[in-house]
This record gives C-alpha cells, structure tokens and sequence, in this order.
C-alpha cells in the first residue's frame, strides 16, 4: 500500500481527532524510525515518550513473544505470574507501595483520584491540581487537566477540581481547605513546556498533605521509568508521594498503565471498588519486566544522566548561538528549550531532514530521546537543528 493509500484509508474510515503528518511508519529500531516511502528518521521524541528504552527493544520484543506463545491474556479472576512480578519491580523500585494495573495513563490517574476519595475522611472531596498541568482525557483526569483548551465544549466538568498555579507555595496554602483530599501534580510538567517542581514546592506538599490529611499524588506517567535520571521522578527530593501513577514506557511500546499506592492506601482498594478487564494481562505485564530488566542490565539510567547532560550543554550551545531560544530545562532525558516564539514551523523542518522532535504550549521544543541514545545521535540531532535554525533565524 502506498501512503497515498493509507492515507486515503484514514480519511473514510478514522476518525480525525488527530493533525498527523503525512507519514506512514512501516518499522521502528532503536533510536530510528522508517518510513513507507523508505526514509530514515532519528526519533527524539519516540512514541510520546512510550518507547522510552527505544523502538523494539529486542529483550521486550523477546519477552512479548515468549509469552505471546504462552498465554496472552488471564483475566483478574485468577493469578498470573508476571502481573505479581512486575508489581514486586515497581514497588521495590519505588516506595514499597502496591500497584494496581490498567492501560493507560489516565486510566492510572482515574485510578488515583478515585482512591485518594475512598480513603480520606469524609467531608474531604476536592483535587488540588496545576496550572499547564495533563492528567488525561477521561472525564475525570480531563477535568484535573488545568488548561482551559482542554476544557472546550466539555462543560460541564467533573465538580470538585481547584487549579492552582505550578511551583506557587502561597496559593497552594490557600486553596488548601478541609474538603481536600488530594493533591495531583507532575513533578515535572510534560505537556506543559517541561516544567520542573521546585524542592521547596515538593516539601510544602507534602507537608500540607500530611497537616490536613490528604493524598499527594505524582503523575509520573511521563517521567517515570528512568528518563530523568532516577527511576521515578520524586527520587530528586527527599519527599515520598503517597501514590505515583505510570504508563507511558512501562511497557516498552505495550499499553499499560499502573498505580502505585503507600499500603495502607492500598488496603481500601478492595474488591468491588475498581477494577480493569485488561488491566494487568500477561502480555503487558511481560513487556514490562523486560523493560526493568533492560534499563538495569545496560545501565540506561547512568546512560539517561549522562546523555541527558551532554544534550543540555549542546542545547545549551546553540542558545547562545540563536535568540531564539530563552532557555534549556529540564531533568535526565526530559528536555525543553524555551524559544521566544512559535516551534511549529523547526519540528516541521527538522522532519524533512529526517529529525523528530516536538513542540508543546507552543514554543517549547521537547526532546525526549530514548534512554539508550548515544552521543553520535545527540550530534546528528543537533546538527540538523543547527542546520534548520540557520535558515529561520
Ligand atoms: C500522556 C500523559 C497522560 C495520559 O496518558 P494516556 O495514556 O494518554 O491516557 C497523563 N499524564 C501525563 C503526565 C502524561 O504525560
């Protein structure tokens, strides 16, 4: 089939809730992606941030099919091996907690909000969540997302939500009452434009939370699983969240999502209270013990922190070369560079020359490579931005 074809496909049969580019992806290999019409493209930014130890990754390509020859799917009417074994990675990895397995990242929050309500106190119902925040599309996780362009044409929302402003201790202080049960954040902002939660902010959080006894959730369905440099995010503070949500690249390419709760959270979740047909299937959970065991058997995390350094120096580089850009931020693999006006216009251009990356709330360019990329890679990438920059400067 041509892209042509395929193209046509999607304009009878697919709905067209997404701007997509004119590009039919036939394979995927590390840090690479190829295209129908047989062009090579260096992926920073793969799959979302789903295929975060890179495009079939041959330990989970293995792993997916060891047990694809198995059993596939066990529903949670019974045990299976793999969702116990994964559950033992995370939580060790993590505060110790238990999890809960779905297949997304909103499904994970869902999750979240849904326990942080079961387990406060009664009279306690609001969700402080932040401003440039994503949480999801579901109702619930649409509604924690505190970005009006979002909101459109849904109203009304879910009752219960207040948004604060990121990073601001004042106004979470104030919008601190009774009646909140939880406060949900990302410890660094993804869709947002790659904002980083002060140490200070993080502390008077948890603080609050544990004053008036409420639930402090992390979103940690983008910065979890090593990009940032540590396993989940909030290791870059001394303050442990009572609850942290994944999906994203736990999976390794395979839709899974997973709420990891402090036990004695944990225990109200019991049956009857929530649950997920696919949550937790053989498949899925197999795909990410492969995962956990390939960050750690090829030190991906050293390697997130030490690439992760060296593409901030070389962002860095190019700023002082360009206006344009304000500034590079960011943790480990999650990288924004500010620029002083619209990206839209780079993220096409870097793509003709066969470099993905993206553009978030508008003029930040986000580089998230996969954790097994080299430096040779990080070059290539630069260069062509160096390339594209030149001209549009
Ligand atoms: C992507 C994302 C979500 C939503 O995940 P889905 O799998 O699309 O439902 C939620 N929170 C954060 C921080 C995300 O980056």
């Amino acid at each position: 089939m041509t892209t042509q074809e395929t193209i046509e496909l999607y304009s009878k049969y697919v709905i067209a809730n997404y701007k997509r580019l004119p590009r039919v992806i036939v394979k995927g290999e590390g840090c690479y992606l190829y295209d129908a019409e047989g062009n090579k493209i260096l992926d920073m930014f793969p799959g979302w941030a789903v295929s975060g130890i890179g495009h079939c990754h041959p330990k989970v390509v293995d792993a997916i099919r060891k047990q694809a020859g198995e059993l596939l799917h066990i529903d949670n009417t019974f045990y299976s091996e793999q969702q116990g074994q994964l559950a033992k990675l995370i939580s060790e990895r993590g505060f110790g907690g238990k999890c809960f397995f779905c297949n997304s990242g909103a499904e994970a929050n869902e999750g979240a909000l849904k326990l942080a309500r079961l387990a406060t106190a009664e009279g306690k119902y609001k969700f402080i969540t932040a401003e440039g925040s994503f949480h999801g599309r579901t109702f619930a996780t649409v509604t924690a997302t505190a970005q009006p362009k979002y909101h459109e044409g849904f109203l009304p929302l879910l009752p219960g939500f207040v948004y604060v402003p990121y990073n601001d201790i004042s106004a979470l202080e104030k919008a601190f009452t009774d009646e909140v049960c939880a406060v949900m954040i990302e410890p660094i902002q993804g869709e947002g434009g790659i904002n980083v939660a002060t140490k200070e902010y993080v502390e008077a959080i948890r603080q609050l939370c544990d004053e008036k006894g409420a639930v402090m959730i992390f979103d940690e369905v983008q910065t979890g699983m090593g990009r940032t440099g540590k396993w989940f995010a909030y290791q870059h503070n001394d303050v442990e969240p009572d609850i942290i949500t994944l999906a994203k690249a736990l999976g390794g390419g395979v839709a899974i999502g997973a709420m990891m709760a402090k036990e004695e959270l944990a225990a109200k979740l019991v049956p009857g209270k929530h649950a997920s047909t696919f949550g937790g299937n053989c498949i899925a959970c197999a795909a990410g013990i492969a995962v956990v065991e390939a960050i750690e058997e090829d030190n991906l995390i050293e390697n997130a922190v030490k690439m992760g350094e060296y593409a901030k120096q070389k962002l860095e580089q190019l700023g002082e070369k360009y206006d344009i850009i304000k500034e590079v931020r960011g943790k480990g693999l999650m990288i924004g560079v500010q620029l002083s006006s619209p990206g839209a216009a780079i993220v096409d251009k870097c793509l003709a020359r066969g470099l993905r990356i993206n553009c978030t709330n508008n003029t930040v360019l986000r580089f998230m490579p996969a954790m097994i990329v080299t430096k040779g890679q990080i070059d290539e990438a630069i260069s062509i931005l160096d390339s594209v920059m030149g001209e549009t400067k």
